[in-house]
């Protein structure tokens, strides 16, 4: 027996910057009626440290059971098997679903893998591409692909004209992949984001209206563009999904306990939060400017250091490291932590995710972008929204200590860092009105519901 109900089947790429946006976003589907089916690789579900209940989640195949991404030594190697495997394994979960009596109207994928359009064609199901950068990010990337900027620059400080931005960028805001710092094959892969956008019936972005205006206008012009952020827990938010737990599907075990207990005991606004993400890897002579520099500064910190980097840390630091000091973690809850009163200021290496939680929760930031989208969202968190300030590097590409205890202090103490304190403030607001009803966002995830509602 077949339901009416409009379904969903959500493919993120396998990155924890791209699972989390992509749960949040099937959980507003969710309490609109949609049904939700979550597809992940074989290796990621078996590895998960959370789970949440609250979406129905299968497995595809990435063609690396055994050792997920890590096993394909490379990005490119890895999108490529993904997408030779992953057809089939796709199509077969899509058969399934019909064969179970619960067939997919439409997916909803992640561009990293556009071929799933094709999978998507051969069912006759509509698809939506979900971008998890910003649409800034996602303009850049559209005017390499449209070979429209010729990159990258000669100059580090060259002005860059791209249309749809109010203002020009130089090259040290561009994603490092434009400047083929990373070689031409992921490039590649970035642009290949657009590949079959033509085919699409949505494009969905994880950022919103009020934050990205001119962008998003300009570039509807081209798609059908929806966004749909800010995608963090509504209990952050608007707070009306009433049984929005945080648990998600976490690949790393967060230290909730000991990063909480740590919290309550510092005053308000006092701790300096610094995370570089789930996959950035910092070079060892950075790790050692940072950490001197949050030894140095005037302010606690809570510091995430994933076990791969730790080795990293300089001995002396951790000999003299006291609790009273810092406190540093392998992983913790950072939405929690974020929403913590005593949270003053995040030390970001800029993913996407991190900023949207630091704008959602009202945190200023210290931008120290590292690779990939993080420069160009630095240069937007520090020069549009004004919203943080960014760490910059010397000629040898390493932030010194001294420019990042100026950067902390600025922004956790400084009169000057007052306008940079209350601009987080007001687009905390912005954001929560986003999501809630009858927000800029909300209205969007409606549209796409009611059309969704109206094919199934
Ligand atoms: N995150 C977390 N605990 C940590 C560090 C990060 O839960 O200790 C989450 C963070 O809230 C965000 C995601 O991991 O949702 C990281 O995504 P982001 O886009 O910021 O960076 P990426 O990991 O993709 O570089």
């Amino acid at each position: 027996m077949t339901t009416q109900k409009a379904h969903c089947l959500m493919l993120p790429y396998s990155l924890q910057g791209h699972i989390n946006p992509m749960l949040q976003f099937s959980k507003r589907l969710q309490s609109k009626g949609v049904k939700i089916t979550i597809a992940t690789t074989k290796y990621l579900l078996k590895n998960m440290k959370e789970l949440t209940n609250s979406v129905s989640i299968e497995d595809i195949s990435d063609g690396y059971d055994d050792g997920g991404r890590d096993q394909a030594g490379s990005f490119v190697a890895y999108v490529t098997r993904f997408k030779e495997v992953g057809s089939d394994t796709l199509s077969q979960l899509i058969q399934k679903l019909v064969n179970s009596g619960c067939p997919v109207n439409c997916i909803v994928y992640d561009p990293f893998l556009p071929w799933v359009v094709e999978v998507a064609k051969n069912f006759g199901l509509v698809s939506a591409a979900f971008f998890t950068q910003n649409c800034a990010v996602d303009n850049i990337y559209y005017h390499v692909h449209k070979g429209v900027i010729k990159l990258p620059p000669t100059q580090n400080d060259e002005e860059i004209l791209i249309p749809g931005f109010s203002c020009p960028i130089e090259a040290s805001d561009v994603p490092n992949y434009v400047m083929k710092i990373e070689g031409p094959s992921i490039l590649e892969v970035m642009v290949n984001q657009f590949s079959n956008l033509d085919k699409v019936d949505w494009v969905l972005i994880n950022s919103f209206y009020e934050l990205e205006k001119e962008v998003i206008d300009w570039m509807s012009k081209l798609y059908p563009i929806k966004t749909i952020g800010p995608t963090i827990p509504s209990m952050y938010l608007d707070k009306r999904l009433h049984d929005d737990k945080e648990c998600g599907l976490s690949i790393f075990k967060p230290m909730t306990n000991e990063c909480l207990n740590w919290l309550n005991h510092q005053p308000i606004s006092s701790v300096l939060y610094v995370s570089f993400g789930s996959f950035a890897i910092v070079e060892a002579e950075q790790m050692e400017e940072l950490a001197w520099s949050l030894k140095n500064s005037n302010n606690n910190f809570l510091w995430v250091v994933r076990s791969t980097e730790e080795p990293k840390l300089p001995k002396k630091f951790i000999e003299e490291l006291t609790s009273e000091k810092g406190l540093v973690v392998p992983w913790c809850p950072q939405l929690q932590v974020l929403e913590h009163e005593s949270i003053g200021c995040f030390l970001t290496h800029c993913g996407w995710n991190s900023i949207m939680e630091a704008i959602s929760l009202g945190v200023p930031m210290v931008a120290m972008p590292q690779w990939t989208d993080q420069p160009t969202n630095a240069k937007f968190v520090k020069d549009v929204w004004k919203i943080g300030v960014r760490a910059n590097q010397d000629e040898k590409g390493i932030v010194r200590r001294e420019v990042i205890e100026e950067c902390i202090k600025l922004v956790m103490e400084e009169e000057k860092g007052k306008l940079i304190r209350e601009n987080a403030k007001k687009w905390k607001e912005m954001a929560r009105n986003a999501v809630d009803e009858g927000g800029t966002s909300d209205k969007n995830i409606e549209e796409f519901v009611s059309k969704l509602v109206t094919i199934s």
